[in-house]
């Protein structure tokens, strides 16, 4: 059996993917000012208290987020397919939008106007500013609209509408793979800015310009392919893994030759054991040292922070210098490795579409630029009218305003939530019961942040060490917005300092 090395707090572990991001019992009822009351003498100071205390710490470290069983007399829920696969490769949709500006807000320069011809993979907005990447047709056609739309936070996006036609020029077609080894860090990362590759698993920020933070700065320097399915709305991510693995891992050799890695570690999930072996194995293609670290699966493991800490205590616990971490996720390295080897735009992703007004949740291999509202048709439509329409995960994920707005590079998950299992709008007062405090990574107080923000007394620094991991939002039996609540307060002390 693997060691298994983890964050050191918090968290919470979601036994299967049914997500719901508030728990039917946390419904303010008197039930929880029970707990508070109890809770309230648990933490109070008498000897016989403290030494029951230190004997149950060790339960401290996880929550278990208890699910809300109406979702599944409704539908099935987004299980993880027993034998890795289970894909469904989505419908080519007539019309596709192709968004110009990246989640994050940066804008392209668009290269086609209405009426032009388009071919599959063609360039269509090209990457200038910082933060840009390049963007191609995923299917070829006809431009038939120029679209701007507002998402639900306001930030402005244009794109351009592709009608379906002509032939494909490379999808179902066999490639000769390119070699890649005798060329130079520079070459590579040409080839992977010209596909528009972006980090897939979140931020959408060009590779190309993350590696860039890496060229300069002390070695040693190692690559964290991080396969940590922690998230049950990741199982995208876990069906490429299993599908992809050759994909994925001359991804990662190609990517560490890149920025000049010294090693390639691969964090995997202490569940799928044999996913790290089977990455192993197939890494010992490639002349790069390379290591299986069998990580946690409490939710935010997967997450940069937490999963460089439990990284330090694999490094000092094993007597390895990993030196500074370079985490990239599977779907980025896919990526690369189709930009370098076969010189493929991003065209396509991994998208698993689910929540408990879904009729039939899958993953879908879904085209850039397909509508939100196809992928939902495609899962057989909604059971009822949703109270909640997102993408990536229920806990930090983005609300979709139109159902019209295309899925994009950084779309790996797709959710409707029906009104139970959203829970109640109304907040009430904090009762004490101290979940928040329990389940927070890094050690925060969310419930003397909230009472200190509602009050307007400081709240730096505290507020700078949040990263927003919603775990707080999670548990709170009176459904109160903390994590919403503290980021907010952190961009304002920020300002306050600029
Ligand atoms: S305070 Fe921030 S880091 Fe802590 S649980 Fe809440 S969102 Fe996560
Ligand atoms: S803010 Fe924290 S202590 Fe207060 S009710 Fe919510 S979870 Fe409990």
């Amino acid at each position: 059996m693997k060691k298994v090395y983890s964050f050191p707090r918090g968290g919470i572990l979601f036994e299967d993917s049914t997500v719901t991001p508030i728990s039917t019992f946390h419904d303010g009822s008197w039930r929880w000012s029970v707990l508070a009351f109890f809770r309230n003498i648990w933490k109070s100071e008498h000897p016989l208290i403290s030494i029951a205390r230190k004997g149950l710490n060790v339960f401290k470290a996880s929550a278990v987020v208890q699910r809300d069983p109406v979702s599944q007399t409704e539908t099935q829920p987004m299980l993880k397919p027993a034998n890795g696969s289970g894909y469904i490769d989505s419908f080519l949709p007539v019309l596709s939008v192709i968004p110009l500006t990246q989640n994050n807000g940066v804008k392209t320069r668009r290269l086609v106007e209405l009426g032009d011809t388009v071919r599959e993979g063609m360039l269509v907005g090209k990457g200038e500013e910082a933060g840009a990447a390049n963007i191609h047709a995923s299917v070829p056609g006809t431009v038939v609209r120029l679209v701007s739309w507002e998402m639900a936070e306001g930030v402005m996006n244009e794109g351009v509408v592709i009608r379906l036609g002509g032939n494909f020029e490379r999808s179902g077609k066999q490639e000769a793979p390119l070699p890649w080894n005798y060329l130079t860090s520079a070459e590579l990362r040409k080839r992977v800015r010209d596909c528009g590759v972006v980090e897939m698993e979140g931020s959408g920020k060009p590779v190309v310009e993350t590696l860039m933070e890496f060229d300069n700065g002390p070695k040693p320097l190692s690559l964290v392919v991080s396969c940590v399915f922690d998230d049950p709305w990741r199982v995208a991510d876990y069906v490429l893994c299993q599908e992809y693995l050759e994909s994925v891992v001359e991804g990662s050799a190609i990517i560490s030759k890149m920025c000049g890695a010294e090693q390639i570690v691969y964090a995997v999930s202490s569940r799928e054991q044999s996913l790290g072996e089977r990455l192993i194995a197939e890494s010992a293609k490639y002349q790069i040292p390379s290591a299986h670290v069998s990580v946690g699966y409490r939710y935010p493991q997967g997450n940069h922070r937490e999963l460089e800490l439990a990284l330090r205590i694999y490094e000092g616990q094993e007597n390895v210098k990993l030196g500074r971490l370079f985490i990239q996720g599977p779907a980025t390295l896919a990526a690369v490795r189709d930009a370098v080897v076969l010189k493929k735009p991003l065209l396509e992703r991994f998208v698993a579409v689910g929540g408990s007004a879904v009729r039939k949740p899958q993953v879908l291999r879904v085209r850039i630029g397909k509508r939100i509202r196809e992928a939902f048709n495609e899962c057989g439509g909604f059971v009822r009218e949703p109270s909640r329409i997102a993408e990536g995960s229920p806990l930090s994920g983005r609300r979709i305003a139109n159902l019209d707005e295309p899925i994009g590079k950084t779309t790996y998950a797709l959710f409707a939530l029906l009104s139970k299992q959203v829970g109640g709008k109304v907040t009430r007062s904090c009762i004490g019961c101290g979940e928040c405090r329990l389940v927070c990574p890094v050690g925060l107080d969310p419930e003397v942040l909230f009472k200190r923000i509602e009050l307007r007394v400081q709240v730096a620094p505290w507020v700078f060490e949040c990263h927003g991991c919603g775990c707080c939002n999670v548990v709170c039996p009176s459904r109160l917005p903390l994590s919403t609540l503290v980021t907010n307060a952190a961009i304002l002390e920020r300002k306050k300092n600029v």
